[in-house]
C-alpha cells in the first residue's frame, strides 16, 4: 500500500472515493466507479490524499481522500461503509475497511503525539512521521475476541445491551494489553457471565473497521458455574440449540459464522 505522489487520471482502477465516512457508488448495486476518471465530469482537488490500497481479482484499487470537500457527483450517490457490507464480496468489503481506515488514519495522525509538531506521511509504507523528533505513527488496529462457549451440542447466546432489535449473538470483548487472546476469551467469559471455560481454540477473524478493530472468533468448552450475567452490559444469556435461536447477525459476520459451524445449521 503506497501513498500516491501524483494522481493519474488515465489509470483504469476501482476507485474508493471517500467524502466524511462516505464511499461515492454508481448504481444500485453500490458499485464503486471503475475505469478511468478522465472522462468524468467529477471536479475535485487533485491533491487530496490518494493511496494505493492494491488489487481485487486483478483490478487496481485507489484510495482519494476528499475529506469533507462538497463536490458534485456526475451520477451515483453517497453510501456508508455498512451499506456497502450489506451488499458487497467480504474480499471487496475489506478492501473498502482498508481505505476508510486509510483515510481516518491520515485524518487523525496530522500532528506529533510525542512533540506536538506537523507530521508528514512516508512514501513507502503507510505511516506518518514527525519532522521535529522523529516519532513515526502506523494505522491502528484494535484486537477484539469473540467467542462461542459451548455445553453439551448447546451454544452460550447473549443480548448486549449496545444491540438494539433484540439480536443475540456469542460474547465478545477487546483485548487488554499484555493479555494472550486466549486470557482475554477466558476473562471476558467470567466477566460477562461468570463461567470458566477451557479447550480454547482458535476459529477466524474478520477486520471490522468500525473503526479499525480486528475480531479473532474463538470456540471454547464449558468447564464450571451458574450464568450470572453482568448487568452493565448484558441483558440475557442462555443456551441454545439449532432448533430453539433468536435472532442472530447477519450471514456476512463471523459471529453468525460461528453459530452455524457450532450448530451446524
Ligand atoms: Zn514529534
Amino acid at each position: 500500500m503506497k501513498k500516491i505522489k501524483k494522481l493519474n487520471l488515465e489509470r483504469k482502477a476501482i476507485w474508493f472515493f471517500v467524502q466524511g465516512d462516505l464511499f461515492w457508488t454508481v448504481n444500485v448495486n453500490n458499485d464503486l466507479p471503475e475505469g478511468a476518471l478522465a472522462g468524468i465530469d467529477l471536479a475535485f482537488d487533485l491533491n487530496s490524499t490518494s493511496y494505493h490500497l492494491g488489487y481485487y481479482q486483478h483490478r487496481a484499487c485507489i484510495l482519494i481522500d476528499l475529506q469533507h470537500q462538497a463536490i458534485e457527483l456526475p451520477f451515483g450517490r453517497w453510501t456508508s461503509l455498512r451499506e456497502l457490507m450489506a451488499d458487497a464480496e467480504p474480499e471487496f468489503f475489506n478492501m473498502a475497511g482498508r481505505a476508510w481506515q486509510v483515510a481516518n488514519f491520515v485524518r487523525t495522525h496530522q500532528f506529533c503525539g510525542q512533540c506536538g509538531e506537523k507530521k508528514i506521511a512516508i512514501n513507502w509504507e503507510v505511516a506518518s512521521q514527525c519532522r521535529a523528533c522523529g516519532h513515526r505513527a502506523y494505522p491502528r488496529v484494535s484486537p477484539a475476541v469473540m467467542m462461542a462457549v459451548v455445553k453439551d451440542g448447546k451454544v452460550l447466546l447473549a443480548q448486549n445491551k449496545r444491540n438494539h432489535g433484540g439480536i443475540y449473538s456469542v460474547l465478545a470483548g477487546f483485548v487488554e494489553v499484555g493479555e494472550t487472546l486466549e486470557q482475554t476469551v477466558a476473562r471476558e467469559v467470567k466477566e460477562e457471565v461468570g463461567l470458566e471455560v477451557c479447550n480454547i481454540r482458535y476459529f477466524g477473524s474478520q477486520p471490522w473497521p468500525f473503526p479499525h478493530n480486528m475480531m479473532i472468533a474463538y470456540i471454547a468448552d464449558y468447564q464450571s458455574g451458574e450464568i450470572n450475567i453482568d448487568p452493565n452490559e448484558l441483558l440475557a444469556a442462555n443456551w441454545y440449540d439449532a432448533n430453539n435461536l433468536p435472532e442472530l447477525p447477519g450471514q456476512h459476520s463471523l459471529a453468525r459464522q460461528l453459530v452455524n459451524h457450532i450448530l451446524d445449521c
